[in-house]
């Protein structure tokens, strides 16, 4: 291709909101034989939503949900925020509507009143969050994370979190004074061109994959539900990036579309990084490709790009 064919295509891109960092970006683009896929927030809306929350003791539920947004306001995780929402509502009925403190401050929790006071509050990377409320610990988070603090996991509710994740959701535990006092049940839906961009790239011979920290069940009813066959599931954060490397050990070009401060390594890592929505800067800037419309179908546009400025005989 000529400099002016990739000055014409980097103009296209921008056009589509497609951000190309240089040519050789485009230029590696056309080669591109696995699209590796974050789950949450790529393939998904990232907009989570509370769909159950179950109490399995003698605890009030107004009380459950207070216990569990208190653990979760100091956490940016998109659980987090969906528990936090759905417990202000609950509220809100109870006659008692978040309140809108000091914005100076700019702690989201200062906003609702009624939340607990917290202390020694820690977020725990691919497993949730633990802190102290009342003098008792509280955990919020997967069977990881409440197993490796000892907390019992009883069957029946094992049973209920296998059901919640078989039908594509996320089952949150939590734990109050190292008893497991119940479970929430959280979705998060497909984006809504996410099925057809992934057979579009199958017929272009690219194979998608997709990576994501959640539990396997989920990740897998996830991945049934948009057409991907191939799944890494309970991956650390820091796992992305070796999960790109397995695929580009025969020589083969790996693409990465994420989202997430989690998936910054793996943009950086794959030959050709997407940044894909808003996104979080340190994602935007570990990536070579910045999806800004938030648009799947800008990744099959990306590499379709890519491979007219290249094949194009002059
Ligand atoms: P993803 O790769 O899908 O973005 P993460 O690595 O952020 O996933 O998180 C992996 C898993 O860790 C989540 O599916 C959830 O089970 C648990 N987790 C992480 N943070 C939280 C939190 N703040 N509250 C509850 N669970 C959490
Ligand atoms: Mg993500």
């Amino acid at each position: 291709a000529t400099p002016t064919a990739v000055m014409v295509a980097t103009g296209v891109g921008a056009n589509n909101g497609i951000l190309i960092k240089g040519g050789d970006a485009l230029e590696r683009a056309q080669k591109i034989k696995y699209v590796i896929f974050d789950k949450t927030g790529t393939l998904t809306q990232g907009k989570a939503t509370v769909t159950t929350a179950k109490v399995f003791t003698g605890m009030d539920r107004g009380e459950f949900l207070t216990l569990v947004a208190s653990a979760e306001a100091g956490s940016e995780h998109p659980l987090a925020k969906a528990i936090v929402e759905y417990a202000s509502h609950f509220h809100f009925f109870d006659g008692h509507p978040p309140t809108k403190g000091n914005q100076n401050q700019g702690v989201e929790s200062k906003f609702y009143g009624w939340l607990h006071d917290v202390l020694d509050f820690s977020a725990i990377p691919g497993r949730g969050v633990q802190c102290c409320i009342g003098g008792k610990r509280v955990l919020v988070g997967n069977r990881k994370l409440l197993t490796e603090c000892g907390v019992l996991i009883p069957s029946h509710v094992e049973n209920f979190v296998v059901e919640l994740e078989n039908s594509a959701k996320t089952g949150v535990l939590v734990a109050y004074d190292n008893d497991l006092v119940g479970v929430l049940g959280i979705a998060d839906p497909l984006k809504r061109e996410a099925t057809v961009v992934v057979e579009g790239l199958l017929k272009m011979g690219v194979r998608p994959i997709m990576v994501t920290g959640d539990n396997r069940r989920t990740a897998e009813a996830v991945a049934k539900e948009v057409g991907i066959t191939d799944v890494r599931a309970e991956v650390m954060p820091a796992g992305k990036a070796d999960v790109v490397q397995s695929f580009q050990k025969n020589g083969s070009v790996v693409a990465m579309v994420g989202d997430g401060i989690n998936d910054s390594p793996a943009l950086a890592a794959a030959d050709v990084g997407m940044a894909i929505g808003a996104g979080t800067d340190i994602a935007i800037e570990a990536a070579d490709y910045v999806l800004m419309r938030n648009n799947l179908e800008d990744v099959i546009i990306a590499i379709d790009l890519s491979r007219k400025t290249f094949s194009r005989i002059r």
